[in-house]
């Protein structure tokens, strides 16, 4: 007979690990099973290893991580370890600021900026291992979870290869099946989570579907450029530099940020972050690097770097992150239909992306019982 979960997670991202590890704190003999499309973990905080170039491997997602003071107690349990082993290091110091007149200069803000290290994909490993019995979080990878069906008080949930897999509770740490932009990806006519349940049938699902149709995300596409020649590389006498450009920049070119991370042979991947709300659009590799060479004029040893750079791939996120109209906390578990939710698309005061994702899986992993 085909294993019952006690729960299945869609996602492997930091919400769900989250969720998993303070689900398993609470539970530590529950078998849980977390569902990911990816080939690894850490879903939009992930890290790529180049096929072609085995030495090559980067954060091609979200760069740093930032908690506000507010920090939950919950949160900093889980992260301290990671702090004091260096497993997670503040990169306040990494972080500079580009203004509209070429000029860096340093970050100050109250907000703790950290990276994992030597991955940013390490964070959702660390988050797991944090939990009491890590045996019991189980992985499905290259797996994309399909349809979700309630029968007799039991989640079906339909992989890509046509498998079932079961379990008594189901919780979806992505938006993904549950929003229009699904219709698209997953070339279906209707959305999964409207397909489990006739309308009426469960109050908190009919919410979270009207409330997720006004969802919209910013869209981000990375650029990602390679240095190889070591000797000029050499005068770059730093391991990781992020360098944040200002509004007018951002405005005027759409350059959000660029991400400067040195590679264990010495060389150095560059990742420049471009930001969009409405559509995604493509920039030509000669202007990025003339606009690049120009806005760092005053600083000798980067434009002689992006004379030097090949563009080696390209990243879109078309949802990279939530824009506006959250949803409220309030939606996050129907105890009747045994469904929750979690993820940076709900509303936690306003704080960041992960710190909010945290939060809500968090405040999840305890309203189950
Ligand atoms: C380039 C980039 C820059 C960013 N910059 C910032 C920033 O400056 N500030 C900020 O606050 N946030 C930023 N973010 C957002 C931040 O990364 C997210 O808030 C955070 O990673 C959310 O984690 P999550 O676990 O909630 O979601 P995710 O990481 O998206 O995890 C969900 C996972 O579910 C998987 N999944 C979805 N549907 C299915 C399915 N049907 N079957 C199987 N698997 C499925 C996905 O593959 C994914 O791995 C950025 C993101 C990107 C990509």
């Amino acid at each position: 007979m085909n294993k019952i979960y006690d729960c299945i997670v869609i996602g492997a991202g930091i919400s769900a690990c989250t969720f998993a590890s303070f689900l398993n704190q609470r539970f530590s003999d529950a078998s849980i099973l977390l569902i990911e499309q990816g080939r690894r973990l850490g879903g939009r905080s992930t890290t790529r290893k180049s096929r072609k170039n085995k030495i090559l491997e980067f954060d091609h997602g979200l760069p740093s991580i930032s908690f506000s003071k507010h920090i939950s107690k919950d949160i900093l349990t889980l992260i301290s370890p990671l702090i004091s082993s260096k497993k997670m290091v503040d990169i306040s110091k990494d972080i500079l600021i580009m203004n509209e007149f070429g000029i860096l200069k340093n970050v100050f803000t109250n907000d703790k900026i950290y990276r994992s290290v030597p991955f940013m994909k390490n964070f959702c490993e660390e988050i797991v291992n944090q939990s009491m019995n890590p045996k019991k979080i189980n992985f499905l990878f290259q797996t994309l979870a399909k349809s979700i069906k309630r029968i007799n008080d039991l989640w079906e949930i339909q992989v890509d290869n046509g498998k079932i897999i079961k379990s008594i509770n189901l919780v979806l740490s992505s938006s993904l099946i549950a929003h229009p932009r699904c219709l698209e990806i997953l070339m279906t006519n209707t959305l999964p989570l409207r397909d489990a349940f006739i309308p009426g049938k469960d109050k908190v699902v009919d919410s979270v579907l009207r409330e997720i149709r006004k969802l919209t995300y910013i869209k981000r596409k990375i650029y990602i450029l390679y240095v190889s020649n070591l000797e000029l590389v050499k005068n770059f006498n730093q391991q990781y530099l992020q360098i944040i450009f200002s509004n007018v920049i951002r405005e005027d070119l759409s350059f959000e940020r660029i991400i400067f991370q040195r590679q264990s042979d010495g060389s150095l991947i560059i990742l420049l972050h471009c930001y969009y709300i409405n559509n995604l659009l493509e920039i030509n590799i000669d202007k990025i690097i003339k606009s690049l060479s120009s806005l760092f004029l005053n600083y000798q040893m980067f434009v002689d770097l992006f004379l030097q750079a090949r563009l080696i791939d390209k990243m879109d996120w078309r949802a990279s992150q939530p824009l506006n109209h959250l949803l409220p906390k309030e939606l996050q578990w129907s105890s009747s239909s045994r469904i929750g939710f979690c993820g940076d698309w709900f509303d936690f005061n306003s704080c960041g992306g992960v710190e909010s994702a945290m939060n809500s899986s968090i405040r999840l992993a305890k309203m189950i019982n």
